[in-house]
């Protein structure tokens, strides 16, 4: 970090980390910032923040930025700087070649959550206007998409019903499948001071997280379950809710689907559902379970926290619908201090999936196929919008190995590094014939592109980012984009070019066309947002904002509870691969590291490591820091060994910020069954020495 002296002028803007979404005064002297201040006023963080936000930002300025855009014909040429002109015509020319010989559908996009609302919506509008396909999709497939179809089935809308500082009258505090001391580090210092001042804790996860035992915070419970078995726990939690009358009959009577909560409870309190007869399967104890239900349903307010450890499964969408079940079954919705609330991992996932990004979705969370929404979106672009949903990202890759998609348009995302089974992935990006990679580095997925358009960071924008909360935060444009061109910019040149007319002439004027458009941001506008950020829906019945959703009727109207029949996962240990792989982060580390590793401190460009329970260690003759390799029945990785009881016996954790390790060529092809969301958290391997090979 460069100390700089004192400041000529300051920029309010929000992190462009994590979901938490904190915001900052940018110090300036001249065009170069010399220090990132937590704001005081900011109302996800209230002057807090942590080491990524305060000091992760001098990646902006790195001498790895591409600032010029590029071109190749083959992936094995050099690139060849040209014009922002030569580019855009370029990309149009191609992605009308590739429709002209293989059909409208033969190309899409990928729209990032790194990027703002603003840059995502236009991207999107690009699949949809100037390509004239549904082929859109977002790096929420491989994180929150059973997010978005768990809530929307349950509850009617796809987003965290609370605002953070709900917290502050939380009773019981249950966290799944999250880790929020290292990846929400702010929101985990609200929750450990509501936990100082007597609120319970109960943690559902495979690894002892720091939370579960600190200084004056210990959780009442740690259901320590096996990898995997999340909708077996959830559910024997309810039949503990159910069996042992804990249900709060009057909430849902009045607010919930009777006829669905009947069909639930008979399912639930199935004796096959108890702790005692899922126990085996679980390795949860009966009694932990019995003791953590009793706890969420009678200790008062209870609040909910679920991360990616419940979304990246193969009943990733089940478990989510699980936790919506226990929460209204125990009356946990629709006030201050209880609720469900998903932990969003990227600083706009929440921005990126309202939106309108994912492949069947237009903004707002309405379905392709409604021809009423259409007709909204039909009238304001001039087009007609297919009603069929086009590819998911998966589907995309499968598709270009098979020869029917040739052309792909990435913003902000880095598939070849962060999406599961690396080979499948790759395999079908070399199968591409136009891969425009638009980014701030030469990023993996760079290798396999034929166009980089040199991205922004986000100092270098106006727009808004949207956290876990749904606060819509400004993002303030503190310098030029280094690259002579915004994101939003090169997009609108793409489809302008390509003979579809974009002529925004800023992102305010874009946020015009979302709040015409979508009835949840119908009073948002700039003039309202530079007052104070607000939380969405944000319309004439709630001009100020909506911190606490489901008060008094659900967006749905009833709550439906859903039957969530446990499944094992198809990935199972055996002599070959007897041990589960689980994946997370650190603190000081972001995602594939992108940014955080190109940041001045280098104590923090820490190696992912292995951690394994001593026994399983010595059981291999492992030591600490030995290297090992890592093998899946998909591929092979090698890290270093450090032995930890925070796993158990059977259960070998790492993360996945360096692109050495590469932690996704062991991950599976399996995924959600309802919305392809890989399943990253489980993982059969095998762990060996390399004895120095
Ligand atoms: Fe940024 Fe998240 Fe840290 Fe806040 S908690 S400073 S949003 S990374």
């Amino acid at each position: 970090v460069v100390e700089m002296g004192q400041p000529e002028h300051s920029v309010v803007t929000t992190c462009a980390y994590c979901g938490v979404g904190c915001n900052f005064k940018a110090e300036m002297r001249g065009d170069q910032v010399i220090r990132m201040v937590p704001w005081k006023d900011g109302k996800a963080n209230h002057g807090h923040s942590c080491v990524k936000g305060r000091f992760a930002w001098g990646y902006a300025n790195h001498p790895d930025r591409i600032t010029k855009p590029m071109v190749r014909a083959k992936i094995t040429d050099p690139w060849r700087e040209v014009s922002w002109e030569e580019a855009i015509n370029h990309v149009a020319s191609e992605f009308r070649r590739i429709q002209a010989k293989a059909g409208k559908d033969a190309i899409g996009v990928i729209t990032s959550s790194r990027c703002t609302a603003e840059e995502t919506y236009l991207v999107q509008k690009l699949a949809r206007a100037a390509f004239g396909n549904n082929n859109t999709d977002t790096c929420a497939r491989v994180c929150h998409s059973p997010t978005g179809y768990g809530l929307g089935k349950t509850f009617g809308t796809s987003a965290g019903t609370q605002d953070f500082d709900s917290v502050d009258e939380s009773d019981v505090i249950v966290v799944i499948g999250a880790n929020p001391t290292d990846a929400h580090p702010v929101f985990a210092s609200r929750m450990k001071k509501r936990l100082r001042q007597g609120a319970k804790l109960i943690v559902v996860d495979p690894r002892r997280i720091d939370l579960v035992r600190q200084p004056h915070v210990e959780a009442s419970y740690h259901l320590a379950l096996r990898p995997g078995t999340n909708v077996a726990v959830l559910t024997a939690l309810a039949h503990v809710i159910v069996t042992e009358g804990l249900v709060d009959r009057t909430f849902v009577e009045e607010r919930c689907d009777t006829d669905a909560y009947a069909d639930w409870a008979e399912f639930v309190s199935d004796p096959r559902h108890s702790p005692e007869a899922t126990e085996a399967a679980t390795g949860v104890p009966a009694d932990l379970v019995r003791g953590a239900a009793r706890l969420y349903a009678t200790g008062g307010n209870g609040a909910i926290y679920y991360g990616l450890g419940v979304t990246e499964h193969s009943q990733g969408s089940t478990a989510v619908m699980a936790i919506a079940n226990l929460a209204m079954a125990t009356g946990n919705l629709g006030r201050r201090g209880v609720g469900v609330n998903p932990l969003r991992g990227q600083n706009n996932v929440q921005g990126s999936c309202d939106m309108g990004s994912f492949p069947h979705e237009l903004p707002g969370y309405r379905h392709v196929a409604n021809p009423e929404v259409r007709a909204i979106y039909e009238a304001e672009w001039g087009v007609t919008i297919n009603p069929e949903p086009g590819l998911r990202i998966p589907n995309m890759l499968d598709a270009a190995v098979q020869g029917t998609f040739l052309g792909l348009y990435v913003q902000g995302e880095d598939i070849a590094q962060s999406d599961p089974d690396v080979k499948h992935v790759t395999a079908g990006l070399r199968a591409m014939e136009c891969v425009v990679v638009h980014d701030l580095f030469l990023n993996e997925t760079a290798n396999f592109a034929h166009v980089f358009l040199p991205g922004a960071t986000f100092l270098e924008k106006d727009g808004t980012f949207i956290n876990a909360e749904r606060r819509i935060n400004l993002v303030r444009k503190v310098m030029e984009p280094r690259s002579g061109m915004g994101d939003w910019e090169a997009t609108q040149a793409i489809s302008n070019a390509m003979g579809y007319p974009m002529h925004y002439d800023g992102p305010a004027e874009i946020m015009a066309e979302i709040a015409r458009t979508t009835p949840t941001f119908a009073g948002v506008s700039y003039e309202k947002l530079e007052q104070g950020a607000v939380q969405w829906p944000c319309n004439d019945a709630a001009p100020e904002g909506t911190p606490i959703m489901h008060i008094g009727k659900f967006v749905r109207g009833k709550g439906n509870f859903v039957i969530t029949e446990y499944v094992p996962t198809d990935e199972k240990v055996g002599p070959r691969y007897p041990l589960l792989l689980t994946t997370g982060r650190i603190l000081s580390q972001y995602n594939v590291g992108a940014q955080t590793r190109r940041t001045g401190n280098v104590a923090w460009h820490a190696e992912d490591l292995l951690e394994m329970h001593p026994h399983d260690a010595s059981e291999r003759g492992i030591n600490e820091g030995d290297w090992v390799r890592l093998r899946s029945r998909t591929g092979e990785t090698t890290l270093r060994a450090l032995l930890t009881e925070r796993v158990a016996p059977g259960v070998v954790y790492t993360t996945f910020h360096h692109p050495v390790t590469q932690a996704n060529v062991v991950t599976t092809d399996y995924s959600d069954w309802a919305t392809n969301c890989p399943e990253y958290k489980v993982t059969a391997v095998q762990v060996s020495p390399t004895n120095g090979q």
